[in-house]
């Protein structure tokens, strides 16, 4: 397994990360995304989404578990599964037809579903270390 450390110093450039690897994303990539309440799981989503060709907005899914993009190069699928339950509700959205699909999904808080997770999928990891100051981001990517 790789395991690779950016650091990123603003919004704007964990965005471009993001958009870096959306563009050169795979039909069936699975992105996992850990990391606190406003660490910037979002905004690196929204980089990925873009260089996946999205034009929608991209925002959190609050009433629903999974958004579906459809405009950009790959059917893109965003979960964020902070409020869920129990991984029966994952079942419910008939989640597999998603993680073993032709498109990329993107899973924030995926720690949650830990036991649905392909292990092929790329884990990030963004925590803040606040001696870098406040907008110093580490990204740790595991593939
Ligand atoms: P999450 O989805 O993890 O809860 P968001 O992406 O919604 O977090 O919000 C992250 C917040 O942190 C935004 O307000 C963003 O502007 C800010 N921010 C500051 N520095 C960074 C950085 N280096 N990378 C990402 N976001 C950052
Ligand atoms: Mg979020």
């Amino acid at each position: 397994m790789a395991k690779r450390i950016i650091e990123t110093y603003s919004p704007e450039e964990t965005f471009a990360l993001g958009e870096r690897l959306g563009s050169t994303a795979r039909p069936g990539q699975i992105y996992t995304l850990i990391g606190d309440l406003g660490v910037g799981k979002t905004v690196f989503t929204q980089g990925l989404a873009k260089g996946l060709g999205v034009k929608e907005a991209v925002n959190s899914p609050t009433f629903t578990i999974v958004q579906v993009y459809e405009d950009g190069r790959l059917p893109f699928y965003h979960f964020d599964v902070y409020r869920i339950g129990d991984v029966e509700e994952m079942e419910e959205i008939g989640y597999e037809d998603y993680f073993y699909g032709d498109g990329v999904c993107l899973i924030e808080w995926a720690n949650l579903i830990e036991e649905l997770l392909p292990s092929d999928a790329i884990r990030i990891t963004i925590e803040k270390d606040l001696e870098h100051g406040f907008d110093y981001r580490r990204i740790l990517m595991e593939e």
